[in-house]
């Protein structure tokens, strides 16, 4: 029993260890990867659903490295947030995502609104509005062509601090998106204090719109409150005819998916904006 016992566990210390080492290596490549900003944005457009036209863009980002291939943003972005890596990271996918559409605009496609995802670490430095400003002047693009989509997280901690930054984000003009919306556990409350323009409700619920009432009485209620607050709706994740024709219904602003389009290289979305095609 005694030699069953360390062998079981020499083969589990051995899996910790590869898992250990493997984030450790994907670690290493990932600071390299920051600092030669080996990234690239791919675009999935939001469509405006009373227009049924492509009215603005999601920036994600996409990191191809040579010896692991493909590795997904759910996999690196929480590194990159322990690392504090995310700060260079996403100062780029910034500077990337406002000079991309900055460039669109001068090549005469009508203006759209480019979303940024902002993580909470990176929302939380001291110069962040800063960064925010200089990227613009720099870029040359004006504030109200970009979103920033940060989560309820800063409706939980810091709340004055973030009530405060939020504000100057909306003198500066930019725009301010609740991301994934409805799985923070956050209070209500602070629609009446943070200034926001949009809310994405997130995929979860509508992924279960057409099996689950529940899911659709929390969706309705979602965009209804959005309404009666001023606040635009964004629903995403829309995968189905069913689902669009639902939040189509229940009037829904604008709606974002694998329906309309998965998120594409900046060469394909500029076909989008060429085709200005009725959804
Ligand atoms: P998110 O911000 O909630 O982005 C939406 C994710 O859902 C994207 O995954 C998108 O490709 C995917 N998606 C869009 N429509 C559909 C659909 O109809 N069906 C399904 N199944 N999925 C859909 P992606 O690109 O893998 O990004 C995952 C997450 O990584 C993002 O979730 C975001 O939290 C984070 N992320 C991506 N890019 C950035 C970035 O530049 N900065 C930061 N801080 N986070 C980022
Ligand atoms: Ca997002
Ligand atoms: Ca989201
Ligand atoms: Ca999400």
């Amino acid at each position: 029993a005694k030699a069953k016992g360390r062998s079981q566990y020499q083969i589990y210390s051995k899996t910790i260890s590869k898992q250990l080492s493997e984030e450790m290596v994907i670690e290493k490549y990932l600071y390299e990867a920051a600092e030669n900003q080996d990234f690239m944005l791919y675009y999935q457009p939001f469509i405006d659903m009373e227009a049924g036209k492509v009215v603005g863009t999601e920036a994600l980002i996409r990191w191809y490295h040579p010896k692991k291939g493909f590795i997904p943003p759910d996999k690196f972005i929480p590194l990159a947030e322990k690392t504090g890596l995310i700060v260079p990271i996403g100062n780029w996918v910034l500077q990337e995502a406002c000079r991309q559409n900055k460039a669109w605009q001068d090549q005469g496609y009508k203006p759209i609104t480019m979303s940024i995802n902002i993580s909470a670490l990176q929302f939380a430095r001291d110069d962040f509005i800063e960064v925010v400003k200089c990227t613009l002047k720099e870029v040359g693009l004006a504030p109200e062509y970009i979103a920033l989509e940060i989560t309820e997280g800063i409706a939980v901690e810091n709340i004055e601090e973030n009530i405060l930054k939020l504000r100057q984000l909306k003198e500066l003009g930019v725009k301010i998106s609740i991301d994934d919306f409805g799985t923070g556990f956050s209070s209500l409350s602070y629609f009446t204090k943070f200034p926001i323009d949009s809310l994405k409700i997130d995929r979860s619920f509508i992924q279960n719109i057409t099996n689950c009432p529940q899911s659709r009485a929390i969706v309705s209620t979602i965009i209804s409150m959005g309404r009666a607050l001023g606040i635009e709706n964004i629903a995403e994740g829309i995968e189905t005819k069913n689902q669009l024709d639902f939040i189509k219904k229940e009037n829904c602003n604008k709606a974002q998916g694998y329906l309309f389009s998965k998120p594409i290289t900046p060469k394909d979305f500029e076909k989008l904006l060429i085709d200005n095609k009725k959804y």
